[in-house]
């Protein structure tokens, strides 16, 4: 036991910024110090971190009323052990194989302790066991994009036989959003919308009827729907899609009533309920041909997602 509590860091390498900007901003510090582990949290030796556009989006400035406090390691989503708990972690143990979105709220109370780190800390409800047959890269693809699909579908009340067009189908939400909707709903049609290059993909990852937007407008479209899940800031467009009596949901702010706007609530519970279906092999996380990306050329991914070109996830690894 004195070993093992010997063997606990007090500083960990990171990547972070002192500046709002674009990603030249992001340093590396050898000896970041580690904050101290409150009671209902873990800490993590991080293996893997996936990037989300919210990572560009913070680093940029977009949130800084919300979340001013620099500097900052950034990073949301995580998959790696459990090294150290506190006093009162209940189900996780030390050597624990995790994953999760590590900020609660999706961008209020945002952590200066990312996951762009070798080690860092989260609350045990916002983390789930990781699946065996997943790897530490499929796991940290899984977390906020995952989550935020599944908490669309269940505020636009998505059930068995409702039709589904996804606008965005292609990207780190879309992807899970069109894998949920036939395996875990059971739709009975899903429509997603892509550039031409794409839409075989999406016919693989269950989309019944694929929709290149450089050919095609949603709103044009004869055939309307129960529900359309935006993901790509449209809702007005979104909205012409949709059934009477049907709902459109967005992602993006600001939103447009009617259409039903949320920003993700992170839960550890989530991942739990679903993971019968990553164990299976049901679901699974798409990742982009340019996954993984070493720690070191992290700047580089943080451009590229920055494109809106990614497919599915792109994860840092090793870290
Ligand atoms: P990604 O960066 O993974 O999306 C990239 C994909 O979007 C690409 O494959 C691209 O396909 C597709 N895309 C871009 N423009 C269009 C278009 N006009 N029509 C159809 N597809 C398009 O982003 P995420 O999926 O991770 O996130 C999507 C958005 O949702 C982001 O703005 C993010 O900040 C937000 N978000 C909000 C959350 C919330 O809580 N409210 C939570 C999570 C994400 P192609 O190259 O074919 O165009």
């Amino acid at each position: 036991m004195a070993e093992a509590a010997s063997s606990i860091p007090t500083h960990t390498k990171a990547w972070y910024y002192s500046e709002h900007g674009s990603p030249d901003v992001l340093k590396l510090d050898p000896n970041w110090p580690l904050p101290e582990l409150k009671d209902d949290q873990v800490l993590i030796k991080v293996v893997a971190a996936s990037l989300n556009p919210i990572d560009y989006k913070r680093m940029n400035g977009l949130y800084k009323d919300y979340d001013p406090h620099l500097p900052t390691v950034p990073g949301f989503d995580v998959a790696g052990v459990v090294v150290s708990v506190g006093r009162e972690v209940h189900k996780l143990k030390v050597g624990d194989e995790v994953y999760g979105d590590i900020n609660e709220e999706g961008v209020t109370n945002l952590k200066a302790l990312g996951t762009l780190s070798e080690y860092t800390i989260a609350e045990e409800r916002l983390l789930a066991i990781k699946p065996p047959n997943l790897s530490f890269v499929e796991a940290a693809a899984i977390p906020a994009a995952l989550e935020t699909a599944y908490e669309g579908l269940e505020r636009a009340q998505f059930s068995a036989g409702k039709s589904i067009l996804v606008v965005g189908g292609a990207g780190g939400v879309g992807h899970f959003v069109i894998q949920l909707a036939k395996h875990l709903y059971g739709a009975s049609k899903i429509a997603a919308t892509s550039s031409t290059g794409k839409l075989e993909l999406l016919r693989k990852l269950g989309a019944d009827w694929a929709i290149d937007y450089t050919n095609e407008n949603i709103e044009d479209i004869a055939e309307k729907f129960d529900v359309v899940y935006d993901t790509i800031g449209e809702p007005d467009r979104a909205l012409k899609a949709v059934k009477e009596g049907g709902k459109a949901v967005t992602i993006i702010p600001p939103g447009l009533p009617p259409a039903i706007f949320f920003v993700l609530t992170s839960k550890g519970s989530i991942l739990d309920k679903l993971r019968p279906y990553f164990e299976s092999g049901i679901v699974k996380p798409l990742l982009d041909p340019k996954t993984p990306v070493p720690f070191s050329h992290l700047a580089e991914a943080y451009s590229y997602l920055e494109t809106s070109r990614a497919i599915g996830k792109v994860v840092v690894y090793p870290i």
